[in-house]
């Protein structure tokens, strides 16, 4: 991946069923200069999932094509499906100047600190495991199997992101949706930010 001077990559997970949708969502309606990849996976559409829009939707050979070309800034398994991030699509919006927003999986994030040690890694965590089976069961997206599967994986969503940078606990959704926002808003403002991306704000600065 190029490095870029001003787009930053704000990765975003949580245990299924945590909020993540909601927030991004909210997020990007809210704020300004932000950027998404529509992921790849193999999993099937759920109702009222549009190609394209919520996924790429690709058939296995598909996927495994494009690891073997080299076209996943990062890719991992998931329920017994493959997801991926595009690396050209990644490129696009960062070359935009605009931040991007992941909103993948922990083994996603860890490869993406791994790769670009200055990407913001936000946690959502449920404000307890009981809170997260009633969103889950009230989304209505989940058989029974799948739901025993999704709380399962949630302990090791959260076990795994210890190195994340932020963590919001998503009890209130307004409260939730506001430290999302003061998170991205304050990491525009971090000094060598602004110095590197306002040529006008560091020329205030004697050399
Ligand atoms: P995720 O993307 O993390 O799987 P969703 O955004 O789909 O989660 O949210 C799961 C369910 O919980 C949805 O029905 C959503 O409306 C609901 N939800 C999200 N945040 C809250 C909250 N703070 N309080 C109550 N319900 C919430
Ligand atoms: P879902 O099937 O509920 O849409 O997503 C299942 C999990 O896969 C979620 O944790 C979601 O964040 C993750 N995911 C979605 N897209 C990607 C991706 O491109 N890469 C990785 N690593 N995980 C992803």
């Amino acid at each position: 991946m190029r490095d870029t001077q001003s787009g930053q990559i704000f990765v975003i997970t949580a245990p299924s069923g945590t909020g993540k949708t909601t927030l991004t969502r909210d997020l990007r309606n809210t704020v300004d200069g932000l950027g998404v990849c529509i992921s790849h996976t193999t999993r099937t559409p759920r109702e009222g999932e549009v190609n394209g829009e919520s996924y790429h939707f690709v058939d296995q050979t598909t996927f495994d094509a494009m690891v073997s070309n080299g076209e996943f800034l990062e890719y991992a398994p998931n329920y017994g499906n493959a997801y991926g991030t595009s690396l050209a699509a990644a490129q696009v919006v960062l070359d935009q100047g605009l931040d991007l927003v992941l909103e993948i999986d922990w083994q996603g994030a860890q490869q993406i600190k791994a790769l670009r040690p200055d990407a913001i890694w936000i946690l959502i965590v449920p404000p307890s495991m009981e809170t997260l089976r009633q969103r889950l069961e009230s989304r209505q997206t989940e058989t029974a199997a799948t739901l025993k599967t999704r709380i399962e994986a949630a302990q090791t969503e959260i076990d795994e992101a210890k190195a994340a940078d932020y963590l919001i606990v998503n009890d209130d959704l307004d409260t939730a949706k506001q430290a999302l926002r003061s998170v991205v808003t304050a990491n525009r403002l971090r000094f060598a930010r602004m110095i590197g991306t306002k040529p006008s704000i560091a020329a205030l600065f004697s050399a």
